[in-house]
């Protein structure tokens, strides 16, 4: 029989680590929610950056609802809130942002994932508040 192979973003020290921030940040971190936190999330993706997979200030508390939400949304690259106050594009992929026609053609047919710094920056601001 074969070996069960190992979940490495998800091993022991991750299951340790999670459940001591659970305890520290009981609450849905989501600014207003106040439910009872299910999961900690990544601010920066463990794809994104490996080396922050156990750093405490790359986690957040969040209940059920408001994880699947994000880890969905933002993480798949589907983000809202993504311009400026003049309405801008955020994202440097993003078709607007391009300095001409055929780049702007060339960025809509690349299909990227969302930029996960900006990413995190967009999800941080919706845990505060500040973006929906
Ligand atoms: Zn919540």
């Amino acid at each position: 029989m074969r070996k069960k192979p190992r979940n490495i973003p998800y091993d022991h020290d991750w299951h340790r680590l999670s459940k001591r921030f659970l305890m520290v940040h009981p609450l849905c971190m989501v600014r207003g929610c106040g439910k009872q936190a299910k999961h900690v999330d990544h601010i920066v993706t463990v794809r994104a950056a490996p080396h922050l997979r156990l750093d405490w200030s790359n986690l957040q508390a969040l209940c059920h609802q408001h994880h699947s939400r994000l880890t969905h949304a933002y993480d798949q690259g589907r983000l809202s809130g993504t311009c400026d106050v003049d309405g801008l594009p955020l994202d440097p992929n993003h078709p607007w942002a391009q300095a001409s026609q055929s780049e702007a053609i060339a960025a809509v047919n690349r299909r990227l994932p969302a930029d996960p710094r900006l990413a995190a920056l967009l999800k941080c601001g919706y845990v505060r508040g500040e973006r929906r």
